[in-house]
Formats: structure tokens, sequence, C-alpha cells
């Protein structure tokens, strides 16, 4: 994220974005070794859990698709602002705005996607005795002919190392994290059609106030917590 950030580096924002960068890449290192063990895969192109689901977003998470927006589909990001966004949605009321059914991917900001988009089907959760579930998705396949994910409703920790040997990354786990570096009064989540367009007007003020040899990169201007 390092271009994405450029135009306003140096701000907390910026830095926040890149701190959950880095979880993002954690978060890519253990699904790698959790798909490489799970023969239960998503669908090519399947995209289900989006069109009826629209994610609940930390502010952090919305500074950061917002400066991919910014950086990779600026226009986009401006009609979001400015509430003339066309969705190309199945369902607007209840799904997520950046889903397009007609993209075989359906995901338009994949790059800039947040920690639940990137979590969901390769994560588990933890029972009362902390120990590591699994239930997979009803969509996903498998690749191995034994197992068959309609089948089975939930692993178990010890059903888990039985069968793959190891264990999915944990989506608690990855939230405790960014929340370790939250701004005060941004650490409850908002729907994400209320905090994009905050996001994204953030960080255009944040590009615009970079620009400025008046300046001073430590502070943050005029930026009020997106959540009230
Ligand atoms: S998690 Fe399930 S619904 Fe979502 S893309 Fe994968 S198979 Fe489809
Ligand atoms: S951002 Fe992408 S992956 Fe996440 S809910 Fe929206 S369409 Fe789905």
């Amino acid at each position: 994220m390092e271009k994405e950030t450029e135009s306003f580096k140096h701000t907390k924002a910026a830095e926040m974005i890149l701190l959950l960068d880095r979880v993002y890449k954690e978060i890519e290192e253990a699904e790698a070794e959790w798909m490489a063990r799970c023969p239960i895969k998503c669908i090519d192109g399947c995209g289900a859990c989006c069109i009826h689901f629209e994610p609940e977003i930390y502010e952090v998470e919305a500074l950061y698709l917002a400066s991919w927006l910014v950086f990779h589909q600026r226009e986009r990001a401006l009609q979001i602002l400015e509430g003339k966004f066309n969705e190309n949605v199945m369902d607007k009321e209840n799904g997520c705005l950046l889903f397009d059914i007609d993209n075989p991917y359906h995901c338009t900001v994949y790059g800039g996607r947040c920690l639940i988009c990137r979590l969901f089907g390769y994560s588990g959760d933890r029972g009362k005795d902390f120990s590591v579930r699994w239930r997979p998705c009803k969509y996903l396949v498998s690749m191995d002919k034994n197992l068959s994910a309609s089948k089975i409703k939930q692993y178990s920790q010890n059903d888990l190392m039985d069968t793959f040997g190891t264990l999915p990354p944990v989506m608690s786990d990855f939230t405790s994290r960014i929340l370790c570096f939250m701004t005060e009064g941004s650490s409850h989540p908002i729907p994400m059609r209320e905090a994009l367009p905050a996001a994204i007007s953030k960080i255009l003020m944040l590009e615009k106030y970079s620009h400025n040899p008046e300046f001073e990169p430590d502070t943050d201007p005029e930026t009020p917590p997106l959540a009230s």
C-alpha cells in the first residue's frame, strides 16, 4: 500500500493503513498454509456470500479501502462520495455496494477489500474452551471425494488436526490485532455504506493538505472520526 498512501504519507491515517496492510499480508500467509492442506475450496466465480451481505467495518478498514479506491478507481470513489454511484448489485438494501453481478469475479475492489472479505470461507472461530472450530460454507466444494462440505456441519479442533493436520486462521485473532491500532472513538464497526464516503472524504482531504507546504504531517487536519 506504499503507492496508495504516497500522496498523504507521514499522516496517522497512512500509518494505520500500512499497519493494517501488514495484518492483511499475515492473513494471506495463514490462508495459503491452510489452503495447501484443506481440499475444500470456494467455487470459481461464486461470490454468493456478498449478494445479501454488507460488511460492518472499522475505521481503519474503511480508510484502507478508500485509499485503494482513490488510487485505483478515483472516479468511482468520487461517485460514492457524492452519492452518485450506480450499483450493479442484486440486493441494494442488504448487499455490498461494491459487488458487481456482471463481473466474473464479482468483487470490484479485491485489493482493497475488508478483513472479513479476506477471511470468510477460509477461517474458523473459537469455542467456549478457546479451541478452534471450522464450519465450511455450504457452497464450498471438496476437491477430495471423501470429504463433502455439505455433509460436514462443523469440525472440532481434534477433527481438524486429524483430517488436515493443521488449523485454519481464526477471524477473531486478526480482528483483535487491528483493534490495537484504532484511534480513539473509532473502535466500533459501522456498515460499509456509511463508513466508505466518510473515509474517501478523509483521504481526499489528507491528499489536499499534504500538498500544502504549511501542512504538518504529524497532525490530522479537520478529520472527525467516521462514526459519531
Ligand atoms: S465462501 Fe462460500 S459463498 Fe463465499 S465465495 Fe466461497 S463458496 Fe461462495
Ligand atoms: S468488498 Fe468485495 S468481497 Fe467484500 S463484501 Fe464487497 S464484494 Fe464481497
